[in-house]
Protein backbone atom coordinates (compact mmCIF):
# COMPACT_ATOMS: atom_id res chain seq x y z
CA UNK A 1 0.00 0.00 0.00
CA UNK A 2 1.30 3.26 -0.63
CA UNK A 3 1.78 5.52 1.84
CA UNK A 4 -0.51 8.22 1.15
CA UNK A 5 -3.07 6.03 0.95
CA UNK A 6 -2.08 4.56 4.74
CA UNK A 7 -1.85 8.25 6.06
CA UNK A 8 -5.29 8.29 4.93
CA UNK A 9 -6.60 4.90 6.24
CA UNK A 10 -4.86 5.88 9.72
CA UNK A 11 -6.45 9.92 9.89
CA UNK A 12 -9.97 7.53 10.17
CA UNK A 13 -8.26 5.93 13.39
CA UNK A 14 -8.13 8.41 16.09
CA UNK A 15 -6.83 6.62 18.75
CA UNK A 16 -3.61 6.49 16.68
CA UNK A 17 -2.60 9.57 17.51
CA UNK A 18 -2.67 9.50 21.50
CA UNK A 19 0.22 10.35 23.49
CA UNK A 20 1.14 7.38 26.18
CA UNK A 21 3.50 8.72 29.29
CA UNK A 22 3.97 11.53 26.52
CA UNK A 23 5.17 9.54 23.78
CA UNK A 24 3.22 8.78 20.31
CA UNK A 25 1.15 5.38 20.80
CA UNK A 26 2.35 2.50 18.79
CA UNK A 27 0.13 -0.24 18.89
CA UNK A 28 1.19 -3.47 18.35
CA UNK A 29 -1.36 -5.39 20.13
CA UNK A 30 -3.91 -6.05 17.01
CA UNK A 31 -4.24 -10.05 17.74
CA UNK A 32 -5.60 -8.85 21.16
CA UNK A 33 -8.13 -6.40 19.36
CA UNK A 34 -8.09 -3.81 16.37
CA UNK A 35 -8.62 -0.14 17.12
CA UNK A 36 -11.79 1.13 15.18
CA UNK A 37 -12.54 3.53 12.53
CA UNK A 38 -14.57 6.78 12.71
CA UNK A 39 -17.00 4.96 10.62
CA UNK A 40 -17.74 1.82 12.93
CA UNK A 41 -18.04 4.33 15.69
CA UNK A 42 -20.37 6.66 14.01
CA UNK A 43 -22.86 3.42 13.27
CA UNK A 44 -23.01 2.47 17.03
CA UNK A 45 -23.81 6.66 17.45
CA UNK A 46 -26.55 6.74 14.73
CA UNK A 47 -27.62 3.33 15.35
CA UNK A 48 -28.61 4.35 18.66
CA UNK A 49 -29.57 7.48 18.00
CA UNK A 50 -32.16 6.78 15.39
CA UNK A 51 -32.84 2.97 15.19
CA UNK A 52 -32.94 1.58 18.58
CA UNK A 53 -35.70 -1.05 19.22
CA UNK A 54 -35.52 -4.42 20.06
CA UNK A 55 -36.11 -6.28 16.80
CA UNK A 56 -37.76 -9.06 15.47
CA UNK A 57 -41.45 -8.66 17.31
CA UNK A 58 -42.24 -5.07 17.04
CA UNK A 59 -44.89 -3.57 14.20
CA UNK A 60 -44.00 -0.62 14.63
CA UNK A 61 -41.49 1.65 12.19
CA UNK A 62 -38.15 2.05 14.49
CA UNK A 63 -38.85 -2.10 15.38
CA UNK A 64 -38.69 -2.90 11.71
CA UNK A 65 -35.99 -0.44 10.77
CA UNK A 66 -33.69 -2.20 13.38
CA UNK A 67 -34.85 -5.65 12.32
CA UNK A 68 -33.96 -4.97 8.53
CA UNK A 69 -30.47 -3.43 9.92
CA UNK A 70 -29.57 -6.53 11.85
CA UNK A 71 -30.88 -8.75 8.84
CA UNK A 72 -28.42 -6.91 6.52
CA UNK A 73 -25.72 -7.58 8.56
CA UNK A 74 -26.65 -11.11 8.72
CA UNK A 75 -26.58 -10.63 4.94
CA UNK A 76 -22.94 -8.71 4.58
CA UNK A 77 -21.36 -11.68 7.17
CA UNK A 78 -22.86 -14.18 4.36
CA UNK A 79 -21.61 -12.32 1.94
CA UNK A 80 -17.98 -11.67 3.73
CA UNK A 81 -17.67 -15.17 4.44
CA UNK A 82 -18.82 -16.54 0.91
CA UNK A 83 -21.64 -18.47 2.50
CA UNK A 84 -24.71 -19.61 0.60
CA UNK A 85 -27.37 -18.80 2.73
CA UNK A 86 -27.58 -16.11 5.63
CA UNK A 87 -29.81 -18.57 7.58
CA UNK A 88 -26.20 -20.42 7.71
CA UNK A 89 -24.91 -17.20 10.09
CA UNK A 90 -25.63 -16.80 14.00
CA UNK A 91 -24.61 -14.05 15.84
CA UNK A 92 -22.71 -15.01 19.22
CA UNK A 93 -21.10 -12.64 21.63
CA UNK A 94 -17.59 -14.13 19.49
CA UNK A 95 -15.08 -16.70 18.93
CA UNK A 96 -15.31 -18.17 22.47
CA UNK A 97 -19.26 -17.89 22.29
CA UNK A 98 -19.28 -19.69 19.18
CA UNK A 99 -17.23 -22.45 20.15
CA UNK A 100 -19.00 -23.16 23.22
CA UNK A 101 -21.86 -23.56 21.05
CA UNK A 102 -20.58 -26.05 18.80
CA UNK A 103 -19.22 -28.42 21.79
CA UNK A 104 -22.26 -28.11 23.43
CA UNK A 105 -24.83 -28.80 20.81
CA UNK A 106 -23.25 -30.86 18.62
CA UNK A 107 -21.63 -32.51 21.55
CA UNK A 108 -25.56 -33.29 22.53
CA UNK A 109 -26.21 -34.41 19.44
CA UNK A 110 -23.55 -36.98 18.35
CA UNK A 111 -21.16 -36.80 20.92
CA UNK A 112 -20.53 -40.69 22.47
CA UNK A 113 -18.34 -42.26 25.13
CA UNK A 114 -15.11 -43.36 23.84
CA UNK A 115 -15.41 -40.86 20.73
CA UNK A 116 -12.65 -38.51 20.13
CA UNK A 117 -12.16 -35.19 19.50
CA UNK A 118 -8.66 -33.55 18.18
CA UNK A 119 -7.30 -30.32 18.10
CA UNK A 120 -3.94 -29.19 17.57
CA UNK A 121 -1.05 -27.99 20.02
CA UNK A 122 -1.29 -24.36 18.93
CA UNK A 123 -4.83 -24.03 19.84
CA UNK A 124 -6.28 -20.77 22.04
CA UNK A 125 -8.09 -22.14 25.47
CA UNK A 126 -11.19 -21.13 23.98
CA UNK A 127 -10.70 -23.84 21.03
CA UNK A 128 -9.55 -26.31 23.73
CA UNK A 129 -11.69 -25.60 27.04
CA UNK A 130 -15.09 -25.64 25.64
CA UNK A 131 -13.65 -29.95 23.76
CA UNK A 132 -12.73 -30.47 26.90
CA UNK A 133 -15.57 -29.69 29.23
CA UNK A 134 -17.43 -31.63 26.38
CA UNK A 135 -15.25 -34.96 26.86
CA UNK A 136 -15.62 -34.58 30.41
CA UNK A 137 -19.43 -34.64 29.93
CA UNK A 138 -19.53 -37.41 27.37
CA UNK A 139 -16.51 -39.73 29.17
CA UNK A 140 -14.15 -38.86 25.80
CA UNK A 141 -10.99 -37.95 24.87
CA UNK A 142 -8.85 -34.95 23.37
CA UNK A 143 -6.25 -35.86 20.50
CA UNK A 144 -3.33 -32.93 19.98
CA UNK A 145 -1.94 -32.59 16.46
CA UNK A 146 1.40 -31.86 17.14
CA UNK A 147 3.86 -29.05 15.47
CA UNK A 148 7.71 -29.45 13.61
CA UNK A 149 10.41 -26.69 15.35
CA UNK A 150 9.31 -24.42 13.18
CA UNK A 151 5.54 -24.13 14.05
CA UNK A 152 3.76 -26.07 11.39
CA UNK A 153 1.24 -28.80 11.91
CA UNK A 154 2.30 -32.27 11.40
CA UNK A 155 -0.03 -33.44 8.85
CA UNK A 156 1.33 -36.93 8.56
CA UNK A 157 0.82 -37.10 12.34
CA UNK A 158 -2.37 -35.91 12.18
CA UNK A 159 -3.93 -38.34 9.33
CA UNK A 160 -2.74 -41.01 12.02
CA UNK A 161 -5.01 -39.55 14.76
CA UNK A 162 -7.92 -39.63 12.76
CA UNK A 163 -10.58 -42.60 12.88
CA UNK A 164 -13.23 -43.90 13.45
CA UNK A 165 -13.52 -42.85 17.12
CA UNK A 166 -12.99 -39.11 15.85
CA UNK A 167 -16.20 -37.67 16.25
CA UNK A 168 -15.37 -33.89 15.26
CA UNK A 169 -11.83 -31.57 14.44
CA UNK A 170 -11.48 -28.30 15.82
CA UNK A 171 -8.56 -26.14 14.61
CA UNK A 172 -7.40 -22.68 14.46
CA UNK A 173 -6.74 -21.11 11.07
CA UNK A 174 -4.00 -18.97 12.12
CA UNK A 175 -2.15 -19.24 15.26
CA UNK A 176 -2.45 -15.81 17.62
CA UNK A 177 1.25 -17.23 19.29
CA UNK A 178 3.27 -18.49 16.31
CA UNK A 179 0.94 -16.57 12.90
CA UNK A 180 1.48 -19.86 11.32
CA UNK A 181 -1.52 -19.85 8.73
CA UNK A 182 -2.59 -23.62 9.00
CA UNK A 183 -3.27 -25.70 5.99
CA UNK A 184 -7.60 -25.84 7.20
CA UNK A 185 -8.40 -26.74 3.90
CA UNK A 186 -6.12 -29.93 3.52
CA UNK A 187 -7.17 -30.84 7.12
CA UNK A 188 -11.33 -30.38 5.92
CA UNK A 189 -10.08 -32.83 3.22
CA UNK A 190 -8.78 -35.49 5.09
CA UNK A 191 -11.60 -35.09 7.77
CA UNK A 192 -13.95 -35.39 5.31
CA UNK A 193 -12.13 -38.12 3.59
CA UNK A 194 -13.62 -39.96 6.98
CA UNK A 195 -16.73 -38.27 7.13
CA UNK A 196 -15.78 -36.09 10.20
CA UNK A 197 -16.57 -32.36 10.44
CA UNK A 198 -14.66 -29.63 11.21
CA UNK A 199 -15.19 -26.31 12.89
CA UNK A 200 -12.14 -23.56 11.85
CA UNK A 201 -11.18 -21.11 14.75
CA UNK A 202 -11.10 -17.96 12.18
CA UNK A 203 -10.30 -15.22 14.82
CA UNK A 204 -6.91 -14.62 13.45
CA UNK A 205 -7.51 -15.03 10.00
CA UNK A 206 -10.46 -13.03 8.97
CA UNK A 207 -8.76 -9.68 9.24
CA UNK A 208 -5.72 -10.38 7.63
CA UNK A 209 -6.71 -13.16 4.54
CA UNK A 210 -9.92 -13.80 2.63
CA UNK A 211 -11.99 -16.20 3.52
CA UNK A 212 -14.22 -18.65 1.32
CA UNK A 213 -16.04 -21.35 3.85
CA UNK A 214 -18.00 -22.91 0.74
CA UNK A 215 -14.17 -23.45 -0.97
CA UNK A 216 -12.84 -24.54 2.16
CA UNK A 217 -15.54 -26.76 2.88
CA UNK A 218 -15.53 -25.70 6.49
CA UNK A 219 -18.46 -27.41 8.53
CA UNK A 220 -18.15 -24.51 11.28
CA UNK A 221 -16.02 -21.25 11.01
CA UNK A 222 -15.95 -18.73 13.80
CA UNK A 223 -14.77 -15.29 14.20
CA UNK A 224 -14.76 -12.01 16.52
CA UNK A 225 -15.92 -8.29 15.18
CA UNK A 226 -13.50 -6.92 17.71
CA UNK A 227 -10.35 -8.52 15.95
CA UNK A 228 -11.83 -7.02 12.85
CA UNK A 229 -11.97 -3.78 13.53
CA UNK A 230 -15.77 -4.01 14.59
CA UNK A 231 -17.34 -3.49 18.46
CA UNK A 232 -16.63 -5.74 21.09
CA UNK A 233 -19.76 -8.21 22.18
CA UNK A 234 -20.62 -9.38 18.96
CA UNK A 235 -19.20 -12.20 17.16
CA UNK A 236 -19.94 -15.06 14.30
CA UNK A 237 -20.79 -18.88 13.46
CA UNK A 238 -20.79 -20.41 10.54
CA UNK A 239 -22.23 -23.49 10.10
CA UNK A 240 -23.88 -25.61 7.07
CA UNK A 241 -27.22 -25.57 7.35
CA UNK A 242 -27.49 -29.59 7.44
CA UNK A 243 -25.31 -29.42 10.63
CA UNK A 244 -27.03 -26.40 12.23
CA UNK A 245 -30.24 -28.59 11.63
CA UNK A 246 -29.11 -31.20 13.16
CA UNK A 247 -27.79 -29.92 16.66
CA UNK A 248 -30.30 -28.85 19.29
CA UNK A 249 -30.12 -24.89 21.04
CA UNK A 250 -27.43 -23.68 22.90
CA UNK A 251 -29.75 -21.29 24.77
CA UNK A 252 -33.10 -21.06 25.82
CA UNK A 253 -35.26 -18.35 25.93
CA UNK A 254 -37.25 -15.41 23.38
CA UNK A 255 -36.64 -15.54 19.86
CA UNK A 256 -35.27 -19.07 19.79
CA UNK A 257 -38.96 -20.36 19.92
CA UNK A 258 -41.63 -21.55 17.48
CA UNK A 259 -44.13 -22.28 20.15
CA UNK A 260 -44.64 -22.83 24.23
CA UNK A 261 -46.27 -24.03 26.22
CA UNK A 262 -45.81 -25.64 30.00
CA UNK A 263 -45.57 -28.78 28.49
CA UNK A 264 -43.76 -29.37 25.39
CA UNK A 265 -41.65 -25.95 23.43
CA UNK A 266 -40.79 -25.87 19.66
CA UNK A 267 -37.87 -24.15 17.96
CA UNK A 268 -37.69 -21.47 15.74
CA UNK A 269 -36.02 -22.15 12.85
CA UNK A 270 -32.57 -20.95 11.36
CA UNK A 271 -31.00 -18.60 12.42
CA UNK A 272 -33.40 -17.39 15.50
CA UNK A 273 -33.28 -21.10 17.03
CA UNK A 274 -29.48 -20.29 18.00
CA UNK A 275 -30.04 -16.28 18.75
CA UNK A 276 -31.67 -16.57 22.84
CA UNK A 277 -32.56 -13.35 24.10
CA UNK A 278 -32.17 -9.45 22.79
CA UNK A 279 -29.23 -9.82 20.06
CA UNK A 280 -26.75 -7.25 19.75
CA UNK A 281 -28.25 -5.51 16.85
CA UNK A 282 -26.47 -2.54 17.51
CA UNK A 283 -23.40 -4.63 17.56
CA UNK A 284 -24.06 -6.68 14.31
CA UNK A 285 -24.95 -3.71 12.20
CA UNK A 286 -21.68 -1.80 13.51
CA UNK A 287 -19.49 -5.28 12.85
CA UNK A 288 -21.44 -5.03 8.99
CA UNK A 289 -19.59 -1.79 8.82
CA UNK A 290 -16.75 -2.95 9.88
CA UNK A 291 -16.84 -5.60 7.30
CA UNK A 292 -17.92 -2.80 4.48
CA UNK A 293 -14.98 -0.61 6.04
CA UNK A 294 -12.43 -3.67 4.85
CA UNK A 295 -13.57 -4.48 2.21
CA UNK A 296 -13.35 -1.63 0.85
CA UNK A 297 -9.68 -1.27 1.32
CA UNK A 298 -9.22 -4.80 -0.07
CA UNK A 299 -8.36 -8.08 1.95
CA UNK A 300 -5.67 -9.06 -0.99
CA UNK A 301 -4.33 -5.02 -0.59
CA UNK A 302 -4.43 -6.02 3.39
CA UNK A 303 -2.94 -8.90 3.30
CA UNK A 304 0.48 -8.23 1.14
CA UNK A 305 0.79 -5.47 3.08
CA UNK A 306 1.03 -6.68 6.53
CA UNK A 307 2.89 -9.86 4.81
CA UNK A 308 5.53 -6.91 4.09
CA UNK A 309 5.31 -5.07 7.50
CA UNK A 310 5.40 -8.71 9.30
CA UNK A 311 8.76 -9.44 7.00
CA UNK A 312 10.38 -6.32 7.60
CA UNK A 313 9.77 -6.35 11.30
CA UNK A 314 11.24 -10.27 11.57
CA UNK A 315 14.32 -8.82 9.50
CA UNK A 316 14.74 -6.02 11.83
CA UNK A 317 14.21 -8.03 15.10
CA UNK A 318 17.19 -10.25 13.80
CA UNK A 319 19.41 -7.41 14.00
CA UNK A 320 19.53 -8.00 18.00
CA UNK A 321 22.14 -10.35 19.65
CA UNK A 322 21.00 -13.24 21.08
CA UNK A 323 17.10 -12.55 19.28
CA UNK A 324 14.87 -16.17 19.28
CA UNK A 325 11.66 -15.88 17.21
CA UNK A 326 9.36 -18.30 18.11
CA UNK A 327 7.53 -19.39 14.96
CA UNK A 328 8.92 -19.69 11.80
CA UNK A 329 6.70 -21.16 9.70
CA UNK A 330 6.72 -20.54 5.52
CA UNK A 331 3.35 -19.14 5.71
CA UNK A 332 2.73 -16.91 8.33
CA UNK A 333 0.53 -13.91 8.97
CA UNK A 334 0.97 -10.63 10.93
CA UNK A 335 1.98 -11.64 14.29
CA UNK A 336 5.87 -12.05 15.24
CA UNK A 337 6.47 -13.44 18.89
CA UNK A 338 9.64 -13.52 20.54
CA UNK A 339 12.68 -13.76 23.12
CA UNK A 340 15.76 -12.08 23.63
CA UNK A 341 18.44 -14.35 25.59
CA UNK A 342 17.31 -14.90 28.62
CA UNK A 343 15.39 -11.92 29.69
CA UNK A 344 11.69 -12.59 30.71
CA UNK A 345 8.67 -11.12 28.04
CA UNK A 346 6.83 -9.10 30.90
CA UNK A 347 9.99 -7.19 31.83
CA UNK A 348 10.35 -6.06 27.71
CA UNK A 349 6.51 -5.58 27.60
CA UNK A 350 6.91 -3.39 30.43
CA UNK A 351 9.32 -1.51 29.90
CA UNK A 352 8.38 -0.77 25.91
CA UNK A 353 4.84 0.48 27.63
CA UNK A 354 6.52 3.11 28.95
CA UNK A 355 8.26 3.91 25.68
CA UNK A 356 4.55 3.85 24.20
CA UNK A 357 4.53 0.75 22.48
CA UNK A 358 1.87 -1.40 23.08
CA UNK A 359 2.85 -5.19 23.14
CA UNK A 360 1.22 -8.32 24.18
CA UNK A 361 3.47 -10.66 26.85
CA UNK A 362 2.85 -13.71 28.15
CA UNK A 363 1.22 -17.08 27.22
CA UNK A 364 -1.57 -15.56 25.19
CA UNK A 365 -3.95 -17.99 26.44
CA UNK A 366 -2.31 -20.92 24.54
CA UNK A 367 -0.42 -22.01 27.76
CA UNK A 368 -0.20 -25.51 26.07
CA UNK A 369 1.78 -24.31 23.46
CA UNK A 370 3.73 -22.42 25.47
CA UNK A 371 4.73 -25.27 27.92
CA UNK A 372 5.21 -27.53 25.11
CA UNK A 373 7.64 -24.96 24.04
CA UNK A 374 9.82 -24.86 27.63
CA UNK A 375 9.31 -21.05 27.54
CA UNK A 376 7.87 -18.62 30.00
CA UNK A 377 5.93 -17.05 27.43
CA UNK A 378 6.54 -14.52 24.28
CA UNK A 379 6.66 -11.31 23.39
CA UNK A 380 4.74 -10.72 20.80
CA UNK A 381 3.50 -7.52 18.22
CA UNK A 382 1.25 -8.25 16.17
CA UNK A 383 -0.14 -5.80 13.46
CA UNK A 384 -2.66 -3.94 11.02
CA UNK A 385 -3.22 -2.42 7.73
CA UNK A 386 -2.94 1.24 9.89
CA UNK A 387 0.83 0.23 11.18
CA UNK A 388 3.80 1.55 9.54
CA UNK A 389 7.30 0.60 8.76
CA UNK A 390 8.44 4.00 11.36
CA UNK A 391 6.80 2.54 13.68
CA UNK A 392 8.70 -0.50 13.63
CA UNK A 393 11.36 1.00 12.96
CA UNK A 394 10.51 2.96 16.57
CA UNK A 395 10.11 -0.31 17.96
CA UNK A 396 13.58 -1.64 17.20
CA UNK A 397 15.24 0.95 18.85
CA UNK A 398 13.09 0.89 21.92
CA UNK A 399 13.39 -2.34 22.01
CA UNK A 400 17.28 -2.09 21.48
CA UNK A 401 17.41 0.59 24.41
CA UNK A 402 15.13 -2.10 26.44
CA UNK A 403 17.56 -4.65 25.75
CA UNK A 404 20.64 -3.50 26.76
CA UNK A 405 18.70 -2.39 30.22
CA UNK A 406 17.83 -5.46 30.80
CA UNK A 407 21.33 -7.63 29.87
N1 LIG B 1 -9.13 -17.98 19.02
C1 LIG B 1 -8.01 -17.31 18.71
C2 LIG B 1 -7.05 -17.89 17.73
C3 LIG B 1 -7.77 -16.07 19.30
O1 LIG B 1 -6.66 -15.40 19.00
C4 LIG B 1 -8.71 -15.54 20.23
C5 LIG B 1 -8.45 -14.28 20.90
O2 LIG B 1 -7.35 -13.83 21.06
C6 LIG B 1 -9.85 -16.29 20.50
C7 LIG B 1 -10.03 -17.50 19.88
C8 LIG B 1 -10.89 -15.80 21.46
O3 LIG B 1 -11.56 -14.69 20.95
P1 LIG B 1 -12.63 -13.91 21.82
O4 LIG B 1 -11.97 -13.60 23.13
O5 LIG B 1 -12.92 -12.68 21.02
O6 LIG B 1 -13.83 -14.78 21.98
Amino acid sequence: MEKEKIEQIRAEFPILTEQIYKKQLIYFDNGATTQKPRCVVEKINSAYYHLNANIHRGVHYLSQKATEAHEAARQSVAEFLKADKREEIIFTRGTTEAINLVAFSFGEAFAKPGAEVIVSVMEHHSNIVPWQMLCQRKGMTLRVIPMNEKGELQMDKFAELLNEKTCIVSVSHVSNVLGTVNPVKEIIKLAHDQNIPVLVDGAQAVPHIPVDVVELDADFYVFSGHKIYGPTGIGVLYGKEKWLNAIPPYQGGGEMIATVTFEKTTYNELPFKFEAGTPDYIGSTALAEALRYVQEIGLNEIAAYEHELTEYATQRLLEIENMRIIGTASNKSSVVSFLVGNIHPYDIGMLLDKMGIAVRTGHHCAQPLIDSLHIPGTVRASFAFYNTKEEIDTFIEALKKVVGMLS
